[in-house]
């Protein structure tokens, strides 16, 4: 009865074992996972199928090399758990064929040991009949040595799929919970086996028959996630930033290749192995739970590297933060050339501003007359044809003065010439110093002066001049030494309607003249008919002129 179980049970074992290797090796669902699953399922079937012959002729001459190259095959299974384990837990490992062979060594070892024991029966000491009539293989000492190892290596194996179970997020641990339970069935047969009070066979090729079935489930579990993960690590690896994923302990999870060559660079004393280590670069990481951060390295380790980094937070399936990922980029070039394009522009502007003052300079000296600082006679024709035209449009009065010293010849042949100058000086200042708003001042020739005053009728404009005249008059002025009170004429007129600048000019010029006609140091009007004029100045008499 335990007979027939037994062999429907291998016979199971085998079938499904051998359908998984064909379906993982040469089936259209690839993953990392396939070459070792088929790998696996192979081991399975074979070790199925030599249980089953086991099983069906227990003969001693067949039980022999049977039951040992069904051990054997278990080992071999064993180092397939292995790379399983090491695929799940690093979606980049491959076996590579140092570790092949290393994994090759303990089989081989014992396929020596299996052919050579009839002379040493190390590995098995001998025969046991055992229940059912099937008998069993007696294990000897190394028979222990080779199943130490082979639980060593299952133990390393549980190790390294606990610690990525450990430190994945919380939401993509179930090919880890998985792989965990895939251990379970093996062990749990395998301890049965051994267990029995009577040993027939080993019974670890039922338990991988379950585990076969589990890794396929893995296989096509994890699918879908990978034919997305795999572009997505891919894409990952291509970034050129450092990307470093970090848990909620600040400890390393995952990084792309720029980060570890990053990494490696600024710490040459870096472990080989960076992944789990703490993250440690001299930075105080801004970490926070509900967004993103940016944050700004100025001088990394004191090694002069500018680091922008942003810090994004990471969560589960239940929006619980698991760690962070951190994208650095090393920003010391571009910040050196902003900082260089800053101070250029910077340069630049202080150029433009310099070229801006002295043309504003340059184009207040050609209106300006560099004697007295007062408009030059040029300005001054500019300003008046654009009063004229303002007081044409919006009828406003506008009137001017033409002020000249009298005998100023004279002054200057007393003084000199630098007498005369202090004397056109003086009265700029005078003449300065009573503009209202509006008003233009400007020198027109030599001793000539001219006061534009748009709004002001000819008699306000006289009113002014004589105030203008009584002021000069009164005041005594230091020249080369001698005290001395300027006098002046001027002659006052307003525009007409109809009126050019011309003729304003012409008539105030009038009026100038014959108000040096009628005996200088006076006012006289364009307009005003000699009866109206009133009694201004010494206008009779000998011309007062520049007296001293
Ligand atoms: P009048 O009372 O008739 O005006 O007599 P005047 O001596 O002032 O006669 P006029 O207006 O003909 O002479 C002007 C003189 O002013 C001629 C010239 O030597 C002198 N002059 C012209 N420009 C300047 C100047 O910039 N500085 C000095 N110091 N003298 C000047
Ligand atoms: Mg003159
Ligand atoms: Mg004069």
């Amino acid at each position: 009865m335990v007979t027939a179980v037994l062999v429907a049970a291998f016979a199971l074992s085998g079938a499904v074992s051998g359908v998984l290797a064909a379906v993982q090796r040469w089936g259209r669902l690839r993953s990392p996972l396939s070459g070792v699953n088929a790998f696996m399922a192979a081991g399975v079937a074979v070790m199925s199928l030599l249980s089953l012959v086991h099983l069906l002729v227990p003969r001693p001459s067949v039980v022999w090399p049977v039951a040992s190259a069904e051990h054997l095959v278990s080992a071999t299974v064993v180092a397939g758990v292995f790379c399983l384990c090491m695929t799940v837990a690093d979606r980049s490992w491959r076996l590579s064929r140092r570790t092949a062979l290393l994994l090759a060594v303990q089989p081989a070892a014992e396929l020596v040991l299996a052919v050579s024991n009839p002379r040493h029966h190390l590995l098995y000491t001998g025969l046991a009949p055992g229940a059912e009539g099937v008998p069993a293989l007696v294990p000897g000492p190394l028979f222990w040595a080779c199943a130490a190892y082979v639980y060593l290596l299952l133990a390393v194996s549980a190790a390294l799929v606990v610690r990525a179970w450990r430190l994945a997020p919380r939401g993509q641990r179930e090919l880890y919970r998985w792989t965990m339970v895939a251990f379970a069935p093996p062990i749990a047969a395998n301890v049965v086996g051994l267990s029995m009070p009577v040993r027939t066979m080993e019974l670890t090729a039922l338990g991988l028959g379950v585990t076969v079935l589990i890794a396929y489930g893995l296989l096509v579990r994890s699918l879908p996630q990978r034919q997305i993960q795999v572009p997505h690590r891919q894409v990952f690896n291509a970034i050129t930033d450092a990307v470093v994923v970090i848990d909620r302990d600040q400890r390393i999870l995952d990084f792309n290749p720029a980060a570890e060559a990053k990494m490696r660079r600024i710490m040459p004393g870096l472990p080989e192995d960076v992944f789990g280590q703490a993250f440690q670069y001299g930075i105080e990481l801004d970490l926070r739970e509900d967004a993103a951060t940016e944050q700004s390295v100025t001088d990394l380790l004191g090694l002069g590297i500018e680091v922008q980094i942003r810090i994004s937070p990471l969560r589960d399936g239940h929006g619980e933060c698991v760690g962070w990922a951190l994208v650095a980029r090393n920003v010391t070039e571009i910040n050196r050339r902003r900082r260089e394009a800053e101070e250029s522009a910077r340069r630049l502007r202080e150029q433009l501003d310099t070229i801006e003052a002295l043309r504003a300079d340059l184009a207040e000296q050609a209106v300006r007359d560099a004697l007295t600082g007062l408009y030059n006679r040029r300005h001054l024709a500019e300003v008046l044809e654009r009063e004229a035209a303002r007081s044409a449009a919006e009828g406003t009065p506008l009137s001017l003065m033409i002020i000249d010293v009298d005998h100023f010849k004279r002054i200057n042949d007393t003084c000199g010439h630098g007498g005369g100058d202090t004397v056109l000086v003086h009265l700029a200042r005078l003449l300065t110093g009573s503009v209202r708003q509006g008003d233009t001042v400007a020198r027109y020739g030599g001793e000539e002066f001219v006061l534009l005053m748009p709004g002001a009728t000819e008699e306000s404009a006289w009113r002014r001049a004589e105030e203008l005249r009584e002021q000069s008059g009164r005041s005594v002025i230091d020249v080369a030494g001698r005290p001395l009170a300027v006098t002046f004429s001027a002659g006052v007129a307003e525009l007409v309607p109809g009126g050019t600048t011309e003729d304003l000019l012409r008539m105030a010029d009038a009026a100038l003249y014959e108000a040096k006609r009628l005996g200088r140091d006076r006012v006289e009007r364009a307009m005003a008919t000699p009866a109206e004029r009133p009694v201004t100045g010494p206008s009779a008499g000998p011309a007062a002129g520049a007296a001293a």
